[in-house]
């Protein structure tokens, strides 16, 4: 087989890879359609295959023309790319700092081709700049690399990427080696720059797709763990989260505190139901802002709270419940329910091993005992042997 075909079909493996990746994000999208960072990978991916498509099948013929049209397809690819990866975490470069690396770029290349022809350069601003470009994204999102698995296999992966354009650029090419256009293409610089756009490229391509795969498991998880009407987490979130926090600590006395707001049907007969949602969500905010930090706050029931302390004794428990009766009867509800005062009760049960079962059902007898002493106070007791389930 004629050599030239031979080298022509090996070098359009790596953008025949970025296509089917870019396939892979616009089905992607088309599956679930609010994430719009995908279709911006899906079309930098298509843009990088065609700008090196264009290369290959030199298309458009004229090389000038070539470079300009490979050039802009190339930083458009990158900066989509760029974009992409950012709007995953909802940041930006900015339209008009997209507008002006394209500018500059074109503008270099155009210079470098036109007036100065200098075929280093134009290698050494495209690479070098795309390298920056990534970096500088990189750096964006380095709160990624202490984050979920999938987070940090983007940022690293983004690194290494962003990384690679500096050595590969350096090693094949040199900062003074002179290239003849007519053996460009069979330079070790194109060969080393398929090569690595195949391999990293898709590495860096993979992992986003990891990373949003892992996106997707994290919204149906939040799905099932979160209360919509207050975003709390609801009675089996807020299970999981015990049995995690126990097994973390392995804890050792841990607390349940059960609230259940006091009289509440009056609220919704005198106001409607909708009223008593906006109240619930008021009690939520509440619990959350007057809650320790390592404490665990759930909605367990229609108008029951419950708050998790792990590490936490009788005593603490019991002072801990008392700031949350406080806040709730101390809070203004006046925007939300014409109303003087809302108040709740609760009952705390505190255990060192057991069942959370056991837990629940003494926290909420106790509750009970504070419902018929009068409401608006707190009842502890205690259990012994409590595990996590
Ligand atoms: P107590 O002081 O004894 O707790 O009296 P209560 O009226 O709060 O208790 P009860 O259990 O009789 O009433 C709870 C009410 O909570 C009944 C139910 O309609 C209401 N409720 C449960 N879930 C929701 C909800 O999601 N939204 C609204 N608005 N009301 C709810
Ligand atoms: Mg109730
Ligand atoms: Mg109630």
């Amino acid at each position: 087989m004629d050599p030239a075909i031979v080298r022509i079909t090996l070098s359009l493996i790596g953008p025949g890879i970025l296509v089917v990746f870019g396939i892979a994000f616009a089905s992607a999208w088309l599956i679930d359609r609010k994430r719009n960072y995908l279709l911006l990978l899906a079309g930098a991916c298509m843009l990088f295959a065609m700008g090196a498509a264009s290369q290959i099948l030199h298309c458009p013929v004229d090389i000038g023309l070539n470079a300009m049209v490979s050039g802009a397809l190339y930083t458009t690819a990158v900066l989509m790319a760029v974009e992409g990866v950012l709007l995953r975490s909802e940041r930006s470069l900015g339209l008009g700092a997209n507008i002006a690396i394209f500018v500059v770029f074109w503008g270099l290349l155009w210079y470098f081709f036109y007036v100065d022809r200098n075929l280093i350069a134009r290698i050494y601003i495209q690479n070098f700049g795309y390298g920056i470009i990534l970096l500088v994204a990189a750096y964006r999102l380095s709160g990624l690399a202490g984050g979920r698995l999938g987070d940090r296999i983007l940022f690293w992966s983004l690194l290494a990427f962003g990384l690679h354009f500096f050595p590969r650029t350096i090693l094949t090419i040199g900062f003074s080696e002179p290239i003849d256009p007519a053996v460009f293409e069979n330079s070790v610089f194109w060969q080393a720059l398929q090569l690595s756009l195949a391999v990293l490229g898709s590495g860096f391509a993979l992992a986003i797709l990891a990373a949003s795969v892992a996106d997707v498991i994290d919204d149906l998880r939040h799905e099932r763990d979160i209360d919509h009407l207050t975003g709390i987490l609801n009675r089996r979130g807020f299970e999981d989260a015990i049995a995690t926090a126990v097994r973390r600590s392995g804890s050792v006395t841990a607390s349940l505190i059960l609230c259940d707001i006091d009289h509440f049907k009056s609220i919704n007969d005198a106001h409607g139901h909708e009223v008593g949602d906006r109240v619930l969500q008021e009690i939520a905010k509440v619990l959350l802002r007057t809650k320790r930090k390592r404490d665990v706050v759930g909605r367990v029931g229609g108008e029951e709270f419950a708050i998790f302390l792990s590490d936490t004794d009788g005593t603490e428990a019991y002072e801990c419940a008392e700031r949350f009766r406080t806040a709730i009867s101390e809070a203004n509800f006046s925007h939300v329910v014409d109303r003087a005062r809302i108040t709740a009760s609760f009952g705390i049960a505190t255990a060192t091993g057991g069942r959370w079962k056991h837990l629940y059902k003494s926290a909420d007898n106790r509750l009970y005992e504070a419902k018929g002493s009068g409401r608006n106070r707190t009842v502890a007791s205690s259990v012994s042997n409590f595990v996590s389930v």
